[in-house]
């Protein structure tokens, strides 16, 4: 665990967590996860690794180990809320023996936000009660994140050279923890840029296509492609996703122009934008 996990042009690897009943019973399709991962792309990281656990505490603390064995950045979702099935801090704390503990910051943001529900008339007080503060009691060493949609904090904290964020699994919180404080985290992080392109041939027989996938990687080792046959109507198509990254904007996009180039040059077929 102590060799450098990120790749050799510093990208960060990503790996999510959505913890929840309602996700693993199929009530509740996993958006947030998916949300994030389109995110993540065009900051420059890498999405690594994806795990679903109930909502359990052995389920959690064993996923987020796994979690970190190849990652730098993990992001977990569900589970900071005031009910008793709510055990994600719980077992971050189990897992790595950490006490919980209550944070002013965190107390301040659940009480601010418990005031300001009340004063919309979303709860019926504004009152701490015990379950309230559970909200605001987190691993010792994290620090709480702003939350201004909903009452449950967010969470960072660093393990072992991993960072984790713990985030609400309700979208809208999960979604504006994301950008106010893992979007700037991750830029000043410095990771690399990221550029794709997607086009479409008049092609129908993906077979075709798979070992000129081959010789277009090696000619272009920097370049990740990835294809899908489409069917719109009687015409077939396939799509193509033509990827890279690096230190720097100008080059990524060069070397993803050029490998569309060689996709033309081999296929001998046009490109077509396709988004
Ligand atoms: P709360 O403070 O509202 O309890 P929480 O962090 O405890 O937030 P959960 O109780 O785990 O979050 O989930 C709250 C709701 O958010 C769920 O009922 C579900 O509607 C939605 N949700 C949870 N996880 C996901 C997910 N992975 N994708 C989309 N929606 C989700
Ligand atoms: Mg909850």
């Amino acid at each position: 665990m102590t060799e450098s996990k990120e790749t050799s042009e510093g990208t960060l690897r990503a790996g999510i967590l959505a913890i929840g009943d309602e996700v693993l019973d199929g009530l509740v399709l996993d958006t947030n996860s998916n949300w994030i991962e389109i995110r993540l792309a065009p900051l420059g990281v890498e999405m690594h690794r994806l795990v679903s656990v109930r909502d359990n505490l052995v389920e959690i603390g064993r996923a987020l180990k796994f979690l970190m064995e190849t990652c730098d950045l993990m992001i977990t979702s569900g589970g900071l809320g005031p009910t008793h099935d709510d055990m994600t801090l719980k077992a971050i704390a189990q897992a790595f023996s950490r006490d919980l503990v209550e944070d002013p910051k965190a107390l301040i943001i659940v009480e601010r936000q418990y005031r300001d529900l009340y004063e919309r008339g979303i709860v019926n007080s504004p009152e701490i009660t015990e379950s309230r503060r559970k909200m605001a009691c987190i691993p010792k060493g994290s620090a709480a994140l702003n939350n201004t949609v909903g009452g449950a904090p967010g969470v960072m904290l660093e393990i072992d050279n991993v960072t984790i964020f713990c985030l609400p699994g309700v979208p809208s919180e999960m979604k504006m923890i994301f950008e106010e404080s893992i979007v700037p985290w991750i830029q000043k992080k410095g990771t690399s840029e990221f550029y794709e392109r997607v086009v479409e041939f008049e092609m129908r027989d993906e077979s075709v296509f798979s070992p000129i996938i081959d010789i277009v990687m090696k000619m272009h080792p920097d370049v990740y492609i990835k294809s899908m046959p489409r069917t719109y109507g009687t015409s077939h198509v396939l799509k193509v996703w033509v990827s890279s990254r690096g230190s720097d904007k100008e080059t990524v996009t060069r070397i993803v122009d050029d490998a569309i180039t060689s996709i033309c040059h081999e296929t001998g077929l046009e490109a077509r934008s396709s988004r």
